[in-house]
């Protein structure tokens, strides 16, 4: 029987038992592997940690791309920075209101391994009409372009090895700057429980640049260890103050399949626990 071990901690590991290993290179920038498992599905692992796994993306993928978009309410552009697996664009493109989408990824392996070996995940969106593929880094290309940009999805690696650089305050103001007036920026920001430095240096780095932050949570079952948090940061306090009601108007008027998403999740998603709250005082309750 074969385990696969992941590495991201160094003082506790999650194993899944491997049915069969799809494929495994060394890409220009990390490696990248794909293999099956029972109980998850296919799991495409960067340098040893998990990023996706077909079982339960669902979560991570609807959570940070619907909360913003119902909140802002007319999302026409937007770019996700990372994601090279297609799953935010698939969720960002369900939304008829779409325009354009760029997808900023710094190795171009990691979407062609996943267009080939997870099909599933992008269902497409590299191919859609609104999409743009830019091969580059993240930060290097928010600092430089002049698209601005309704939503900007932070979907990176852990703040190790290249997704460092999308953790640093100058990166944020970049996304600042790109934003449109009412704009938001959200990100994967790791699991408080187990990371919670993360917490409480992305609430200090985005602190001068947005009018508004906050975070929101979901509970992935292989990014493990209790909630993950979800970070926002806006150009403006409205979307994140939208009620219920409207949130409900909007996902009715336009509505996208979705398993783990609904209007009630979204609103509780913002509601923090005080060992995670404690990560960023007091003066944040949403
Ligand atoms: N959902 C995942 C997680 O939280 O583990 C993230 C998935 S996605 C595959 C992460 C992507 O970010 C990878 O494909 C990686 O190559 C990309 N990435 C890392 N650093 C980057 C950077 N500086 N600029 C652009 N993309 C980057």
């Amino acid at each position: 029987m074969t385990w696969f071990q992941e590495t991201l901690y160094d003082h506790w590991r999650q194993s899944f038992r491997v049915t069969r290993e799809v494929t495994r290179v060394r890409g220009p920038m990390q490696e990248i592997a794909v293999f099956e498992t029972p109980g998850f599905g296919r799991v495409l692992t960067l340098d040893g940690v998990i990023q996706v796994t077909t079982g339960d993306e669902f979560i991570y993928h609807e959570m940070l791309a619907h909360v913003p978009i119902y909140a802002h309410g007319a999302v026409r552009s937007a770019c996700v920075v990372g994601g090279g697996d297609g799953g935010m664009l698939r969720e960002i493109l369900k939304h008829r209101s779409i325009e354009r989408a760029v997808l900023v990824e710094i190795d171009g392996a990691v979407v062609d391994f996943c267009r080939q070996h997870l099909p599933s995940v992008s269902a497409g969106a590299f191919d859609d009409p609104r999409t743009r593929i830019v091969i580059a880094d993240g930060i290097k290309y928010m600092a430089e372009t002049t698209e601005r940009f309704d939503l900007i999805v932070v979907d990176s690696t852990d703040p190790i090895g290249p997704g460092e650089v999308l953790f640093t305050e100058s990166f944020y103001q970049d996304c600042a700057r790109c934003l449109t007036a009412e704009g938001i920026v959200v990100n994967q920001n790791g699991v408080p429980f187990l990371q919670g430095a993360e917490v409480t240096d992305t609430w200090r780095r985005r602190r001068p640049h947005f009018a508004d932050l906050g975070y929101y949570l979901a509970a992935v079952p292989t990014y493990v260890g209790g909630f993950m948090a979800l970070g926002w940061a806006a150009a403006s306090p409205r979307p994140r103050a939208e009620s219920l009601e409207t949130i409900r108007a909007r996902f009715r008027a336009a509505p996208v399949p979705a398993r783990y998403y609904t209007p009630d999740v979204h609103k509780a998603a913002f509601a923090l626990p005080p060992y995670i709250q404690g990560l960023i005082g007091n003066e944040t309750e949403a």
